[in-house]
């Protein structure tokens, strides 16, 4: 864990989130400013800046993030009408917090390109 992270210190409980799961790896909580009728960030339990940043050590931990996301998208009844998963990386993919995450949006019709 790293004390500066913000995600870090939701994932360790010191500051508040609207969490919707937790297993011993991933962490799924609503996005603080929504972007969609439904906003999850899929976030590691563990320190990874950015997909940049995975070794081999976290060959796993990707697809363990989009199977918890197909779970969680079911629970949240966006499954059938489809949602989408995006991950920012660096300045100009428009990533704002360096702890690796997926957004998953639904609820609604997503342009395609993306701004
Ligand atoms: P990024 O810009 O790095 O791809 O995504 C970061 C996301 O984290 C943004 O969508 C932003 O709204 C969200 N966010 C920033 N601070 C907080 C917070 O304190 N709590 C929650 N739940 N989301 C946050
Ligand atoms: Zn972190």
């Amino acid at each position: 864990m790293s004390s500066d992270c913000l995600f870090c210190r939701i994932v360790a409980g010191e500051l508040p989130s609207s969490q919707v799961y937790a297993d011993d790896s991933v962490f799924a909580i609503r996005d603080i400013s929504p972007q969609a009728p439904t906003h999850i960030l899929l976030l590691a339990r563990k320190h990874v800046a950015s997909p940049a940043d995975l070794t081999k050590a976290d060959h796993d931990l990707m697809g363990k993030i989009f199977a918890v996301g197909a779970e969680v998208a079911k629970r949240e009844g966006i499954a059938e009408d489809g949602y989408r998963l995006v991950v920012n990386v660096g300045r100009n993919g428009g990533q704002t917090v360096d702890h690796l995450h997926v957004h998953m949006l639904g609820g609604r019709r997503m342009a395609w390109p993306p701004g």
